[in-house]
């Protein structure tokens, strides 16, 4: 995607949108920062994810956002903080310029996103997504995140 001002090939993807079958993209030129709006068909730019067992699929935003929404059930986190994550995600993955990605980076994404919205939120992903094999490895992460907190908090003090 090239700077129709100055014909730089590099875009910051600021914004993306949705509109029926096309992809509105608020851009911004990494050399002159001026902005510009693309209109992409869903096919040519679409993101291709790799799955654990090694089949591929076309990157689905609304399935990575119910997967945050069914963790944060009956947590104090506004819908639009998530969408908020998932936008942020696929226009780093955007940004990244791969054609395809893991379903483990975009995962961890995730889970970076959570764990500063909302620590149970993040535990209950983690555990579906990391696929605790028992509850040793459960507790783990837990101590873990307790040592992380106790850390933050002794930072601010
Ligand atoms: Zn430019």
């Amino acid at each position: 995607m090239r700077c129709p001002y100055c014909r730089y090939p590099e875009t910051k993807v600021l914004e993306t949108r949705e509109t029926e079958g096309n992809t509105r993209r608020r851009r911004e030129c990494l050399r002159c920062a001026k902005r510009f709006t693309t209109y992409e068909q869903a096919e040519q730019d679409e993101l291709t994810v790799i799955k654990k067992d090694g089949r591929r699929e076309a990157f689905d935003r609304d399935k990575l956002l119910n997967g945050l929404r069914r963790a944060c059930e009956k947590r104090p986190i506004e819908q639009a903080q998530l969408e908020r994550a998932v936008e942020d995600i696929e226009a780093r993955l955007i940004n990244h310029k791969k054609s395809a990605v893991k379903s483990s980076h975009i995962g961890e994404m995730a889970m970076r996103r959570l764990k500063k919205l909302d620590n149970i939120a993040y535990l209950r992903f983690a555990s579906v997504y990391r696929d605790f094999a028992d509850i040793t490895s459960f507790q783990d992460e837990v101590r873990q995140l307790v040592s992380e907190n106790k850390q933050k908090k002794a930072l601010s003090e």
